[in-house]
């Protein structure tokens, strides 16, 4: 097998990675999933996926400052938002790769179902899905949300701008 030149200076030549999804908020279980797959990759593209057809808690713009927040340190990981194909923009942006983490089998269908998807849409980019870490298995944005709403401790479940963050947003939907 040939082994391919990599430049450090030439974008198109980067190991560039795109994380899609709805992170509404971004949790502790997202977080490590970049963290772990950050050493393979010279950037990851955590990519704020914003659909007509679903709802949010925070806007698309929220949502990419308060990850941008998380990863403010890490020169190698940038956020963007999105409204179209994540095949779309990972080819404009050079990225060969599409991330996803897998948390439990419920899981697996919809995941599988994505990257048979986007296989077909452009065979090019391959998706790699991560598995979660076993203690973070059960966080999900939906039900970090649900025990905001209900005045539970997030702590733990969320980075802490994120958590103050979710008070805020709890009081403004209960006015
Ligand atoms: P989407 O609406 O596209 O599913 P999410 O923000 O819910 O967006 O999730 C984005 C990706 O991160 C998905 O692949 C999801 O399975 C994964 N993910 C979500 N929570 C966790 C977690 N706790 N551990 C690992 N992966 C997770």
């Amino acid at each position: 097998m040939k082994t391919q030149k990599r430049s450090k200076t030439s974008s198109k030549s980067l190991r560039r990675a795109v994380y899609p999804g709805s992170f509404d908020p971004l949790t502790i279980g997202h977080q490590d999933i970049i963290e772990r797959l950050l050493p393979q990759f010279d950037e990851i593209i955590v990519l704020i996926s914003h659909s007509a057809n679903k709802s949010y808690w925070f806007s698309p713009k929220e949502r990419k400052q308060m990850a941008e927040k998380v990863f403010e340190k890490m020169g190698q990981v940038r956020v963007e938002i999105y409204d179209g194909l994540t095949v779309d923009f990972a080819k404009k942006a050079g990225a060969a790769f599409i991330l996803r983490g897998l948390r439990v089998v419920a899981d697996f269908e919809y995941e599988m179902g994505m990257a048979n998807m986007n296989a077909r849409l452009a065979p090019e980019i391959e998706t790699l899905i991560c598995f979660s870490r076993p203690e973070y298995n059960y966080i999900s944005s939906r039900m970090v949300k649900e025990v905001a709403l209900y005045g539970g401790d997030v702590k733990g479940l969320v980075p802490e701008h994120i958590g103050a963050a979710l008070k805020r947003k709890v009081k403004e939907l209960k006015r």
